[in-house]
């Protein structure tokens, strides 16, 4: 809708889309008011809508994938939680543990990452472990150690759902709800967070085409979640040098796909603390627009992903680093 377009003028537009067998999504952005119609229409005149009184444009958006379309919001999604905004020019860091393991060693993370400028703490306190006999979280009390450790430090906190009965427990003690690679595809899961209110990070798929990590997010988003952040965390080849195959190309090619933020996780990436900090700059360098990084006081006795973990230093060198590049690129960190 154009600017400054009134509330019968969209209303109208709605009614027309609705009689013409479509689903409309609206999305209220600062100057625009985005409608966005999925229908089985193929046959219908953009033209004629355009003539609408209030409509800005009409475009036909033609990738199966229509609402995390970069179409359909050319000038990208900003997600907004409190102060901290992710899409917008500042790279935000998300960094903490991969498992929640105590109150000492989450006062410790939320210590290292609010010291260093990041805005968001992370932390499992629900694995999804490949083997069954691996540390499995520590569940609710997880949370709520992880919570009370980010509001002493003013951080947000992201921590992944792993089935739909997590999901209220998860909106209780969480800003972001993490999908794991490995839930990529659980299209109930992403159905249900479709009806949640909070943003969605949404990991690649160990075995997903950019297109289908993007199908999974219209899942989220046409349950009216508008709300969801991709995240590439390196994706199995066959190559055994690196736990993943971590794919820096998929963060501009989602960028010209998408609207949705981008962030870069190089820690599951790569699997390896040494290769971190590189793939943190590459993924920085390469247009993402925040990272997640695995960081522990101690992360030789981490109990779980510690050879990916980085030690205080390494996260401190890290931002710094992530910093200066985002700085050359004309954004913040
Ligand atoms: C994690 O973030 O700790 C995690 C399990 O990630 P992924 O789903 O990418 O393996
Ligand atoms: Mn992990």
């Amino acid at each position: 809708m154009q600017e400054g377009a009134t509330e019968p003028q969209t209303e109208f537009v709605i009614e027309r889309l609705v009689s013409m067998g479509f689903t409309v999504h609206r999305s209220t952005g600062v100057r625009h008011t985005l409608l966005g119609g999925v229908g089985p229409q193929d046959d219908f005149d953009p033209l004629a809508l355009e003539a609408l009184d209030g409509v800005k444009e009409c475009h036909r958006i033609v990738s199966p994938y229509k609402l995390a379309s970069r179409s359909f919001k050319p000038g990208g999604t900003i997600v907004k939680i409190g102060e901290v905004e992710i899409g917008g020019s500042r790279v935000v860091s998300m960094a903490g543990p991969c498992s929640v393991e105590s109150e000492s060693q989450m006062e410790a993370c939320a210590s290292i990452v609010a010291g260093t400028g990041a805005q968001v703490i992370r932390g499992g306190a629900f694995k999804p472990r490949s083997s069954p006999y691996s540390f499995q979280g520590m569940g609710e009390e997880g949370l709520q150690i992880m919570r009370r450790a980010a509001d002493r430090h003013g951080l947000l906190v992201v921590s992944e759902v792993m089935d739909q009965m997590q999901i209220p427990l998860l909106l209780q003690y969480a800003d972001i709800l993490q999908v794991g690679a490995r839930n990529m595809q659980n299209f109930n899961l992403l159905r249900e967070l479709g009806k949640a209110r909070k943003p969605v990070l949404l990991k690649r798929g160990i075995a997903a085409t950019i297109e289908e990590l993007l199908l999974s997010a219209e899942y989220i988003m046409s349950g009216g979640n508008y709300e969801v952040i991709l995240c590439e965390r390196g994706i199995r080849t066959f190559e055994t040098s690196t736990r993943n195959t971590m794919d820096i190309a998929a963060i501009p090619v989602l960028k010209r796909l998408s609207h949705l933020p981008v962030v870069a996780d190089p820690s599951h990436g790569t699997g390896k603390r040494e290769y971190v900090l590189p793939m943190a700059r590459a993924a920085v360098a390469a247009g993402a627009d925040g990272l997640l990084v695995e960081v522990h006081p101690d992360p030789d006795h981490a109990a779980s992903d510690g050879a990916q973990t980085l030690r205080p230093e390494q996260f401190t060198q890290l931002m710094q680093q992530a910093n200066a590049i985002a700085a050359a690129i004309g954004r913040t960190v």
